[in-house]
């Protein structure tokens, strides 16, 4: 089987430490296994984008050398097919409008650790599964989730994880009334339109692959491998990320750049290159990533 991998970031500011790690993960598992490696930007949220963020990114990776196989796809373009599986899935009786208010659904119960969380949803208590208001109109589309358990392996863990869907993650939001689409549902179309094998992405996303393998199921698409990483914390054990101010990294200068790359890769648990150059930094890389743990199950 061939091994195709993917960055998919959101342009919600520009690259950092925290986002670099899942960027070279992915670029190291593809580039040891001889795979492809594919560069998607996930801006479906213009609320949420920062101006000129998909250009940084672009240029930063471009600068440390990442070198994308085939287009970069943006998700901006791809919106015909985000709703050709949501019709899908409203053909199965799988989706009901929701006209519940963010507050009305404040009070129900919320994961522990979902403040460490990308793209964590409060857990639904179901209100309008049997029927909404009909004096509000709606403000979200849900899909239904069953008393199901799903379960997957994933390369960085011993085990198979499971993830109680009703409890853990309830009905979940595939459209908003503003007509944006969830990052759940495109990222499963998309994934799965470009062939994707290996997902290699931080562990603060580990609840919505949950949520990813049941709109597969639901839409009969395969299944792809999943590899978690350990997220990148700041010095109050605090995810990094773009929301806690993460300094962006900056590829201008080729020292600079290797010593991110080096920083990404000591995080991974591997050794520190050294490398005076940005392509020794690749060799140096790719080989360590082949001797390692990281290279199991995949
Ligand atoms: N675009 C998503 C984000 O940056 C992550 C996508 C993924 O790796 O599945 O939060
Ligand atoms: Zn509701």
């Amino acid at each position: 089987m061939s091994h195709i991998g993917r960055f998919a970031p959101s342009p919600t500011g520009p690259l950092h430490s925290g986002s670099l790690v899942a960027a070279l993960a992915s670029y190291l598992d593809a580039r040891a296994h001889d795979g492809r490696w594919l560069l998607r930007i996930e801006d479906i949220d213009p609320p949420r984008e920062v101006p000129g963020a998909t250009r940084s990114i672009i240029e930063t990776l471009r600068a440390f050398g990442f070198e994308p196989d085939g287009d970069i796809v943006l998700q901006s373009t791809r919106l015909a097919a985000y709703q050709a599986a949501f019709e899908r899935l409203q053909a199965q009786g799988l989706v009901y409008p929701c006209t519940c208010t963010r507050r009305e659904i404040a009070d129900s119960l919320q994961p522990p650790d979902a403040a460490r969380l990308r793209h964590q949803e409060r857990v639904y208590p179901g209100t309008c599964r049997h029927g909404s208001r009909t004096d509000r109109s709606a403000r979200a589309w849900r899909i239904r989730v069953d008393e199901q358990v799903i379960d997957w392996h994933d390369r960085a863990r011993n085990g198979p994880i499971r993830v109680e869907l009703a409890t853990r993650v309830g009905d979940f939001v595939l459209r908003r009334a503003d007509g944006l689409w969830a990052y759940q549902l495109a990222v499963v179309v998309d994934d799965d339109w470009q062939g994707v094998t290996q997902i290699v992405r931080g562990e603060d996303l580990f609840e919505s692959t949950a949520r990813q393998i049941h709109l597969q199921q639901c839409l009969g698409l395969a299944r792809p491998h999943y590899l978690h990483l350990p997220l990148v914390v700041d010095a109050r054990g605090e995810k990094l990320s773009k929301q806690t101010g993460a300094p962006a990294l900056d590829g201008r200068q080729a020292d600079r750049a290797i010593e991110a790359l080096d920083q990404a890769l000591v995080h991974l648990g591997l050794r520190a290159t050294q490398a005076t150059t940005v392509s020794g930094f690749w060799r140096a890389a790719v080989e360590q990533w082949r001797r390692s743990r990281w290279m199991r199950d995949a």
